[in-house]
């Protein structure tokens, strides 16, 4: 009895020993390891952990607002998810918070003025086409060669401008690259040359004509993708004198990252009718769009002939709001036929209700044309950071900046 329990005790041990032998095989030749959140490591323990589960560690570093210099952003491999030997491992480090150095070497100053461009016609004709200067093709140049509307372009691009939307700029929103410029293009009147259909593809989607305004700036997109082109076209009633592709040319424009303001129903000078013509003629286009493309437009404003030249006239709060056919309507902001930049949107002063306009014409330097007003800008330029949540600026600027709540100011 004794002898058959010893042998039963015996095999009974052999089992186990064969089941933890096999229980440890499989672990050592089919174990799953899964990633460890490396959030607290040091790079010396992330290098010691790439190591002991064999995978290829690549170490980047950033900048960071809120991590510390030396701590962990961010990891490739998802905490718990099952590694594979010789995975590649990727970690970003902080640098800790951006410098002064780095702000003096980009001359970071968001205090800075920014350019918004008026354009009117742009005309598929060469410079030495016109019997005016660079470009112009009637004296005051409102209308311009797509020669011209081309070597702007480049110009704005080669000095480190890089465009951004009128209603970013109004709501304060600029995100443009660390060291570059933002520059506003805006359109008036809804000429047929902003953007001129030639018809329909087989896809029943519209052929644009190359040498149209619109035209040149989608050759802008392609050829500078970090231009981020962009426009604000304001439209009277006869929107772009292509009635039969309205619709499609709103929506077209819309898709494509351009926006749609009210340069009113039909071109009247505000200063010159009564309060219930203004009315009509801000509401009435503000309904045409509602028809087309509801809420896809921005309630911005561009004044006829830039007439009132005061916001004290009577009629300027007619045209920021009132009723048209018992609809009511609101304008954010107004632009004016203005010579010069705007100011930053984070100085005391900003004023979006009443914004000036640089007329983009060639006037040989003279009389605040394009050159003449780039070269002003160079005294006084709005340089981004990069970081569209922190407004930066040098010490000896700091008193012209707004005092606010939104966004993190930072003095260098
Ligand atoms: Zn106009």
């Amino acid at each position: 009895m004794k002898r058959r329990r010893l042998k039963y005790k015996n095999i009974l041990i052999a089992v186990i020993i064969v089941l933890v032998l096999t229980f440890s095989i499989s672990l050592f030749t089919n174990k799953e390891v899964k990633m460890i959140d490396l959030k607290e490591k040091t790079i010396d323990e992330i290098k010691e952990y790439a190591n002991k589960v064999n995978l290829k560690l690549e170490i980047k570093e950033e900048h960071h607002k809120e991590i510390k210099k030396g701590k962990l952003i961010s990891q490739n491999i998802k905490v718990d998810s099952i590694i594979t030997k010789g995975e590649q491992l990727t970690v970003v480090i902080s640098l800790g918070r951006l410098g002064k150095d780095y702000y003096l070497k980009h001359k970071v100053d968001e205090s800075g003025n920014i350019p918004i461009m008026m354009y009117h016609g742009i005309h598929n004709l060469k410079n030495d086409d016109t019997a005016y200067t660079g470009g112009n093709i009637d004296k005051d140049g409102y209308q311009r060669t797509a020669e011209a509307f081309r070597g702007d372009l480049e110009f704005y691009y080669d000095n480190n401008y890089r465009m951004i939307k009128l209603k970013d700029y109004i709501d304060r929103k600029i995100d443009v690259e660390v060291g570059k410029s933002p520059i506003i293009l805006t359109f008036d009147d809804g000429l047929k040359n902003n953007i001129r259909i030639m018809g329909l593809d087989d896809k029943e989607e519209l052929i644009i004509d190359p040498n149209s305004a619109i035209g040149i700036l989608e050759s802008f997109k392609k050829k500078y993708p970090d231009f981020n082109v962009t426009a604000t076209f304001f439209l009277n009633g006869d929107l772009f004198e292509q009635p039969e592709y309205n619709e499609k040319i709103l929506n077209w424009l819309i898709d494509n990252g351009y926006d749609i303001g009210n340069h009113s129903y039909s071109h009247l000078d505000f200063t010159k009718i009564k309060n219930k013509e203004v009315e009509q003629e801000v509401g009435k286009l503000y309904s045409l769009l509602d028809e087309l493309i509801k809420n896809k437009y921005v309630n911005i404003v561009s004044l006829p002939f830039g007439s009132p030249y005061d916001v004290n006239h009577k009629n300027f709060s007619h045209i920021l709001k009132s009723t048209y056919e018992g609809k009511t309507y609101e304008t954010k902001s107004t632009l004016r036929v203005g010579w010069e930049s705007e100011l930053s949107p984070f100085h005391k002063n900003f004023d979006p209700l009443f914004l000036k306009r640089i007329r983009a014409y060639d006037n040989l330097g003279n009389n605040f044309d394009i050159i003449h007003n780039f070269k002003l800008l160079e005294e006084n330029r709005y340089i981004s950071d990069g970081d569209k949540d922190t407004i930066v600026i040098p010490s000896e600027k700091i008193d012209k900046i707004a005092e606010q709540t939104e966004l993190e100011i930072i003095k260098y």
